[in-house]
């Protein structure tokens, strides 16, 4: 099968399930597990952060954060399409008493400054207090460039604000920029990072911070759940597709560039985006359904919507591009004459 629907649906290597099998463990809970203590240092040291924290999702990292720098009636300044808003339950709310004051988004993902700079409240009793920006990068596969994130964290310190960064793909953004994971992670006091995505991993994502930081998030990880025990296994896959599955994220960008170009020289198929591992298409709304089964009968998953997202990653090869844009080309010159020209 080759499955365009996420970067998330990678299966471990042989040689990532080789380092799971052979990683020392012990009780993380306890501190004891060396495997996950050594990763949490080599990443945190790469990110230019003094600790780190392992945690089985970028959800939990996320919400362990905003539970770690907001209190009760306290608010996180937000995307309204980000992860954190929409696509995380409501954790923040729903877990911590805390409120997102959602912000809309500039073309490029990114959110406008005297947006950012008016929507901080001010002191009166009225108001939720604001505590938290929170952006995210990269953004539905867009690089947010660091001239703004530079300008936009130091805007939130300036206003009393600290700031977290969703990175749930900031390795993407890495590999696309040319810039260091220290670099991305500038301006930020607090990074979320996820391995289980282009990255490979089957499970774990690490929050990234100031030691006191992360000491008081490792309480809140225990209360959510998520203090795990012989972690080692898991951590030992990520530290693996951390330092193999990295500098190879290139090759998915490629990928989606040449699956961009081929699908648009398809009539019938508009390319909306293609950024970092992502590609956004529309497809013509009366062909969506067939086209859909077309592809899976062809051993190729989809998740065709008003409009498609199409996602590359570690078992996505650059044949299997072809095979997709030759199926997708098929489909359309069966379809042939009924195609409407106009329903897109
Ligand atoms: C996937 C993702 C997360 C975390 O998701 P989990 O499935 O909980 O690991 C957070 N932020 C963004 C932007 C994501 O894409």
């Amino acid at each position: 099968m080759i499955d365009l629907r996420s970067d998330t649906v990678t299966r471990p290597s042989a040689a990532m399930r080789e380092a799971m099998v052979r990683a020392e463990v012990g009780d993380d809970v306890w501190g004891d597990d060396p495997t996950v203590k050594a990763f949490e240092q080599a990443v945190a040291e790469r990110a230019g952060k003094a600790a780190a924290l392992f945690l089985p999702s970028g959800t939990q990292s996320n919400l362990c954060a905003l539970l770690t720098h907001c209190q009760r009636g306290e608010e996180v300044i937000a995307g309204q399409y980000s992860h954190i808003f929409r696509d995380e339950g409501g954790g923040a709310a729903a877990l911590g008493s805390v409120a997102v004051q959602p912000l809309p988004h500039q073309a490029d993902g990114s959110l406008a400054l005297d947006a950012l700079h008016t929507a901080v409240k001010g002191d009166d009793i009225h108001h939720a207090r604001s505590r938290l920006l929170a952006l995210e990068n990269t953004y539905r596969g867009m690089v947010m460039p660091r001239d703004y994130t530079l300008a936009a964290t130091a805007q939130a310190h300036e206003q009393g604000l600290a700031t977290h960064l969703d990175g749930a793909r900031l390795f993407n953004a890495s590999v696309a920029t040319g810039l260091s994971l220290a670099t991305l992670c500038e301006g930020f006091d607090s990074v979320s990072l996820c391995f289980s995505k282009g990255l490979g991993a089957p499970v774990g994502s690490l929050l990234l911070g100031e030691g006191d930081f992360i000491a008081h998030a490792r309480r809140w990880r225990k209360t959510l759940g998520g203090g795990m025990r012989q972690a080692g296994l898991l951590a030992a896959a990520c530290h693996y597709a951390f330092e193999h599955h990295v500098d190879r994220l290139i090759d998915d960008h490629d990928n989606a560039r040449r699956l961009a170009e081929g699908l648009a020289a398809v009539p019938g198929v508009e390319v909306r985006a293609c950024d970092t591992n992502m590609v956004f298409v529309a497809f013509p709304q009366a062909h969506c359904q067939a086209l859909q089964a077309h592809l899976e009968a062809r051993g190729i998953l989809v998740a065709v919507g008003q409009v498609t997202r199409l996602v590359t990653h570690l078992d996505v090869t650059t044949d299997a591009v072809e095979r997709v844009v030759s199926a997708v080309s098929d489909y359309f010159s069966e379809a042939g004459s009924e195609l409407p020209a106009s329903t897109i």
